[in-house]
């Protein structure tokens, strides 16, 4: 590999992070308005609560920057609604 294509595949490597880092960091700051509760159900959302954290979803609408938070069972029934709508 020449220097000159190093030099540009170095380039994109930066450009590659600095893409992650700017999603990740407006990612968090919809975190910060993460929602206590399901949407679908009112069930209370524990942050603290490991198993939760890992199998609760939240779904970012873009447009508005609304969080919605999803407890399992309503992801599911989210989920089998848009199944549904495919299907249509
Ligand atoms: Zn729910």
């Amino acid at each position: 590999m020449g220097s000159l294509e190093r030099k540009l595949a170095r380039r994109q490597v930066k450009t590659a992070n600095k893409a992650i880092k700017k999603a990740m960091s407006s990612r968090l700051g919809l975190f910060n308005h993460l929602p206590d509760h399901c949407f679908g159900c009112y069930k209370i959302f524990d942050k603290k609560n490991r198993k939760q954290v890992f199998t609760w979803k939240v779904r970012v609408v873009e447009a508005t920057k609304d969080v919605k938070l999803f407890c399992p069972d309503c992801m599911e029934a989210v989920n089998a609604a848009n199944e549904l709508k495919k299907a249509q």
